[in-house]
């Protein structure tokens, strides 16, 4: 498609116009061509799920997961969801396939748990369309019951997007899902409109520190100040702090410092299919 696009810019001279509207066309195409595959992608069951652990600084130990979604077509290598969340997201796609995620993530929490695990927070991402859904409580409620997963063991990363229109409602929403027993999250927290307003009424559980935040920590003063803000705040809030992306022991150190409760990142564990976390949460865990 691009070649026949850069043909047609050569053979229309300076009109650049007219490139431009080939090559539109031509990420179109390959777009609507992604579409059919997600979809087919879910019915052929090439999704499956990473997990990361969320490691508690008090005690070193982890304190749970967050499952990650992938996408594995075959023979081809597999396929992070930066590639096909946005997509889904846009043609509704996200929603059946937000389901499966928080099917999967509660079976497998379930599973752990029968295996004598301890118990431990399954985190899973939630996106605006599901949360604006309007059978979100009772899709959670239905979930959590088909499975046997302890509600307390779930937490549902949440993004601030979800709450800048219809906050009434999102509060509803909210106090509806923690009525079912389960923990809520904030994800990618001061990236998004915070306001100290919603963190006051809502009945929210942990910040997560965004990692762009954590990333400038050891060289940026700004970040820093944000970290500690961030943590600060949380403590004021009550709610418990998560850093996000926490890649190297300075930047640990630094958070230590001010009093992060709960870190995750590659310095402790990349997301890791089934198998290997299984393994590594049953030994010893230290980075
Ligand atoms: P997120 O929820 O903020 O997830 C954290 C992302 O940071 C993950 O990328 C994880 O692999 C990556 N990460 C973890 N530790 C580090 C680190 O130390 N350094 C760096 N550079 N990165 C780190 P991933 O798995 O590619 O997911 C990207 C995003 O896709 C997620 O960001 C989330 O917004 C979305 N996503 C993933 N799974 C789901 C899902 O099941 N449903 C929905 N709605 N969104 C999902
Ligand atoms: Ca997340
Ligand atoms: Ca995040
Ligand atoms: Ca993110």
């Amino acid at each position: 498609h691009s070649d026949m696009a850069m043909y047609l810019a050569k053979q229309s001279g300076r009109n650049t116009y007219r490139f431009h509207n080939h090559t539109l066309s031509a990420a179109a195409s390959e777009r609507l061509a992604l579409e059919t595959r997600l979809r087919r992608a879910l019915v052929a069951g090439e999704f499956l799920l990473h997990y990361q652990p969320l490691i508690d600084a008090y005690s070193g130990e982890p304190a749970g997961v967050e499952a990650l979604v992938r996408w594995q077509p075959p023979g081809e290598a597999l396929v992070l969801p930066g590639r096909f969340i946005p997509i889904a997201e846009d043609t509704g796609l996200i929603v059946p396939l937000g389901e499966w995620v928080l099917r999967t993530a509660c079976a497998q929490g379930r599973a752990w748990l029968d295996a004598g695990m301890p118990k431990r927070v399954m985190a899973v991402n939630l996106s605006v369309r599901q949360f604006q859904s309007g059978n979100l409580v009772e899709l959670v409620g239905q979930v959590l019951a088909d499975t046997g997963l302890p509600p307390e063991c779930l937490e549902l990363e949440l993004t601030e997007s979800m709450f800048m229109d219809h906050a009434e409602q999102a509060i509803a929403t909210l106090h509806a899902l923690k009525a079912l027993g389960v923990r809520l999250a904030i994800d990618d927290f001061g990236t998004g409109y915070s306001s100290l307003a919603y963190l006051k009424r809502f009945p929210i559980d942990k910040l997560k520190i965004d990692q762009s935040f954590v990333r400038g920590l050891a060289d940026d003063a700004n970040d820093r100040e944000i970290a500690a803000t961030v943590i600060a705040m949380a403590r004021v809030f009550k709610l418990e702090v998560l850093a996000e992306g926490v890649e190297t022991a300075e930047q640990l150190a630094i958070l230590r410092q001010h009093g992060c409760d709960f870190y995750q990142g590659y310095y402790f564990h990349r997301p890791a299919p089934m198998p290997q976390i299984e393994a590594w949460l049953a030994g010893p865990h230290a980075p």
